[in-house]
């Protein structure tokens, strides 16, 4: 649940009915299962001995604290008063473990000014940055000494043997790392971070401006109703809801999801300040589009209440359902991130050191050892796209195109190239009929993924499990007519054209502008390349791509279960190939062992 910091004398609780828990119980699993499976031997090591639990289980502690009650005679009980949020905290309802919940709360109750009823613990899981700011920092009303930022840093200082600042009370390493993974969670729930403040009218104002005034806070969208056909709910418990699709644990998606996520580079302390100003950045995209109105029909007088309207709402959450995955990705690989720098694993291999790696039909790279995990993943991860749209009773098809920006190409336009020739290829053909792996759209590997990285991933999924290319029907190797589509070439004037198309392009493509800098791209090189060369025979990973194509007919011809009638067909530039070229092997690009 989200509540605002105390900033009004007169604030009243009646108005919480308890029903928004920062992200709802399994997202706080979902994180905790995911830090689970990217922990490093040490940190794996230290977790089961000071927790005795898995992360997973450990994700919701810090709300059933919420379950604990300050009794008029000073003391208190764990009573959880609806039995729904019992689901997550049933393994801490043994005597010791209530015990402790109750002597958390205790001893985090009156330590900083909150509210009335609830204790200061309740404070810690949000703060509530307005909205027109792009970051995160305490110097802006709506944070405090006590919000999620200070609250991780706290546990962080208790984990790495140091006493918790004040206000903060944490007895030990375990309660400090039960803190740690609500809280890593909480912090990339975009409403528990960024805030809109709102007027009378329902405009969005700056308190940092205007002075805070308590009645245009939202409480984390605590106070701003979502009157839909399903009923009315709040905003903030909209969000704190997640997909149905990503469960209650770290399944394969979200797993791959986490091990995509870049780790922050930089010291233990800034972490949560620059992860917070990460969730100012997502909050806009959560706020964006939307308009609120007062609502008229609240009579509470201690605070405003307000209505959310969409442009679109269906499209709005559909949006917005992706963007709450990649959350919950990041605060899982955070939370192991942190907890990896907290405990290093000093056997660690080196996540630049190379090493060789060989496919099933013997073709080796020199790849990147640190991103193994990352292409095992990307694997199976397409190879279930593939068996999506088999199962469809499609024709499958690969698509091979240069995807760097490399000789004069442009990534920016390749991929849109691919996605263009993609399309196209399944409009020629009927996309009931035959699907399209776009090999520009799911090269998901980290940015320091080299070549050869990329490669050994594509090379395990054209060859399939057994090394036959079994899960395609055809290659398609894009050649200059793909091109010339995509820039609208007629044959006269073709280089003026890719000219004037860069000068376009560079004013408003800032990746683009970046690569021009960089010395990647050049106008003349640009021209030269889209004009006179834009096809994979350019490219190191379409030459590895073709002879990879190559060797699995050679496999099919040679073996009695395909045979020279059921070869992969290969199509070049819109055509079938020629029998010469269909067998010829041509240069090697990416492929090779390490010297
Ligand atoms: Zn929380």
């Amino acid at each position: 649940m989200m509540i605002p910091k105390l900033a009004a004398a007169g604030f009243l609780l009646a108005v919480f009915n308890g029903d928004a828990y920062a992200w709802n119980y399994k997202g706080h699993e979902v994180v905790g299962a995911i830090a689970d499976e990217l922990l490093e031997p040490n940190a794996r090591q230290q977790v089961k001995t000071i927790l005795g639990i898995a992360l997973k289980v450990a994700g919701p502690w810090a709300d059933c604290a919420r379950s604990v009650a300050r009794f008029e005679d000073g003391t208190f009980q764990y009573a959880p008063s609806d039995p729904k949020y019992q689901i997550p905290c049933k393994s801490f309802e043994t005597a010791a473990e209530t015990a402790r919940l109750e002597d958390y709360v205790s001893r985090n109750w009156s330590n900083c000014v909150y509210q009335a009823k609830h204790g200061c613990n309740e404070a810690y899981h949000f703060t509530d940055v307005a909205i027109q700011h792009g970051e995160y920092s305490r110097s802006y009303e709506g944070t405090s000494e006590h919000d999620v930022v200070g609250a991780i840093n706290a546990a962080i200082a208790v984990l790495k043997g140091q006493p918790a600042p004040l206000p903060f009370s944490i007895r030990d390493k375990k309660e400090a790392l039960l803190l740690l993974t609500h809280f890593v969670g909480d912090l990339h729930q975009p409403l528990h971070v960024g805030a809109i403040y709102l007027d009378r009218s329902g405009q969005p104002v700056n308190p940092d401006l205007s002075g805070l005034d308590p009645f245009t806070e939202t409480a984390g969208g605590n106070f701003i109703k979502d009157v839909s056909k399903d009923g009315t709910e709040a905003f903030h418990s909209e969000w704190d809801e997640i997909p149905n699709d990503v469960g209650e644990g770290a399944n394969a998606d979200m797993i791959r999801r986490a091990r995509l996520v870049p780790p922050t580079t930089e010291p233990l302390g800034n972490l949560a300040v620059t992860w917070a100003s990460d969730s100012m950045q997502i909050s806009h995209k959560a706020f964006a589009g939307l308009t609120f109105t007062r609502d008229l029909t609240f009579t509470g007088t201690d605070h405003n209440q307000w209505l959310v309207h969409f442009p679109d709402r269906t499209a709005y959450w559909n949006s917005q359902n992706e963007l709450k995955r990649e959350q919950l990705a990041k605060g899982g690989a955070r939370l192991a991130q942190l907890l990896n720098t907290i405990w290093p694993s000093p056997a660690a291999a080196s996540p630049v050191e190379k090493g060789t790696a060989c496919t099933t039909i013997g073709v080796c790279y020199c790849i990147t050892a640190g991103h193994r995990d990352a292409i095992a993943a990307n694997v199976t991860h397409i190879r279930q796209l593939i068996a999506d749209q088999r199962a469809a009773g499609k024709a499958i098809g690969y698509l091979s195109i240069p995807l760097s920006t490399f000789g004069g190409s442009y990534m920016g336009v390749n991929r849109e190239v691919a996605q263009q020739t993609k399309d196209r290829i399944e409009q020629r053909f009927g996309s009931g009929s035959v699907w399209v792996l776009n090999t520009g759209a799911e090269a998901n590997l980290p940015s320091s993924a080299t070549g050869a990285d990329f490669m050994y991933m594509w090379t395990q999924i054209l060859e399939g499990r057994g090394g036959f290319g079994e899960d395609f029907d055809f290659f398609y190797f894009t050649g200059p007519a793909d091109f010339a589509r995509f820039f609208g070439l007629t044959g006269t004037g073709d280089a003026d054209k890719i000219s004037a198309y860069f000068d376009q392009r560079v004013a408003t493509d800032s990746e683009l502008m970046s690569a021009v800098a960089a010395r990647k791209v050049s106008k003349a090189g640009f021209r030269n390349y889209y004009a006179l060369r834009a096809s994979i025979a350019f490219s190191l990973g379409s030459h590895d791509e073709w002879n990879i194509s190559h060797i699995l007919n050679e496999r099919r011809r040679a073996s009695d279960q395909f045979g020279i009638g059921n070869q992969i067909a290969i199509m070049f530039d819109g055509h079938g190939v020629t029998p010469g070229n269909f067998e010829g092997a041509v240069a090697g690009g990416n492929v090779g062992r390490c010297n």
